[in-house]
Order: structure tokens, then C-alpha cells, then sequence
């Protein structure tokens, strides 16, 4: 088995923020035009990804922060998915300030 000591980091599309991969969450755009939640981390095609501030989500959302990285524009069945997705994992888990 292989160790690989160097975590692997990328940067929030929204807040521009680096950290290790595992603690953001991944959206991709597949070359045929599907769009998912990438939670496995595997799914091909262009990704963007997002830490876990609600501030960033909104962002995303709102201001189209993950269209630009993916260079596509998201449908409204693609945008509920990113807010379905947030409500379930990410909102329950932010602390309100
Ligand atoms: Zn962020």
C-alpha cells in the first residue's frame, strides 16, 4: 500500500480559500453535459469545488461562481440539485454566528 504524505489541496471557487480536497465538497460537469455533486470524488469531467461555509454556497449559487469555473451555465434543475445538496449537508452543520 502505497502512503502518500502530500494531501492534495484545492481551492474554494467561491471564497478562493486552499485546503486539503476531503474538506471540500466537489461539483462536477461531465463532457456530456451532466452535472452531479461529486461526493465521491471520482466523477470525470471539469470540476469545481466549494468549502463548507454557507457564505460560499451562496455564492456559488447566487453569484455563479461554480459556472465560471465550470465554464457552463447550470439549469435550474442543476441549481436545485446544489441547494438540495446544501440544505441536506452543509447548512445543518454550520454554526450560527
Ligand atoms: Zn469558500
Amino acid at each position: 500500500m502505497q502512503k502518500n504524505r502530500h494531501v492534495p489541496e484545492r481551492s474554494c471557487v467561491a471564497c478562493g480559500a486552499k485546503m486539503p480536497k476531503m474538506q471540500l465538497v466537489r461539483v462536477a460537469s461531465s463532457s456530456e453535459g451532466t452535472f452531479t455533486i461529486d461526493t465521491t470524488g471520482r466523477a470525470s469531467g471539469r470540476g469545481a469545488y466549494l468549502c463548507k461555509s454557507s457564505e460560499c454556497w451562496e455564492q456559488a449559487i447566487v453569484k455563479g461562481a461554480i459556472e465560471r469555473s465550470l465554464r457552463r451555465e447550470l439549469s435550474a434543475q442543476d441549481i436545485g440539485q446544489i441547494r438540495t445538496y446544501y440544505q441536506e449537508n452543509i447548512a445543518p452543520n454550520v454554526t450560527a454566528t
